[in-house]
């Protein structure tokens, strides 16, 4: 998939976000600036989380909350390793994380916890372009692009 500009990102992020059931766990792989947090972004509006997604690059993680279309509370938890050397507690916080049935769990730079993740998740590879377009490609086990 080609992705031509920040807000395609976001749209896609938002449009996941619709068909979604949480648990939900997303990992995304790409290099620095290939849009990992702005895809967040995306499905952090498209659940109805309130406030601003920001990097969780110095704390690690971050949660946000966000009201199920059945009423009931999800949170979105926000992981970025790529300053962690020891993933050591934090190991423990994503296993939490990822034990509860509301939540969405999107991992940025998470080849050290890769062994935590479920196989029941959607695994974006972003590159990017000459041309700043974005190209994905897509590992869906949890099938949540079925109805895209
Ligand atoms: P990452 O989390 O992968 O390091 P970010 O999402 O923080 O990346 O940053 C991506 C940057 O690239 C943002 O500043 C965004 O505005 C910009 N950008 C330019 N073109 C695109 C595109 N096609 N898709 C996503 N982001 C883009
Ligand atoms: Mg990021």
């Amino acid at each position: 998939m080609q992705i031509a500009n920040e807000s395609e990102m976001i749209a896609l992020g938002r449009s996941l976000a619709k068909q979604l059931n949480p648990p939900a766990v997303f990992e995304l792989i790409g290099d620095v600036g290939t849009g990992k947090t702005t895809f967040t972004r995306g499905l952090a509006e498209g659940l109805g989380v309130s406030e601003p997604v920001t990097s969780p690059s110095f704390t690690i993680s971050k949660r946000y909350d966000f009201q199920t279309p059945g009423g009931t509370n999800g949170e979105l938890v926000h992981y970025d390793f790529y300053r962690l050397d020891d993933p050591g507690l934090m190991r423990d916080e994503l296993a939490e994380a990822l034990s509860q049935p509301n939540s969405v769990i999107v991992v940025e730079w998470g080849g050290d916890v890769a062994d935590l993740l479920p196989e029941t998740k959607l695994q974006l590879n972003l590159s990017l372009n000459p041309d700043d377009s974005r190209t994905i490609s897509f590992n869906d086990n949890a099938k949540f692009m079925e109805n895209l």
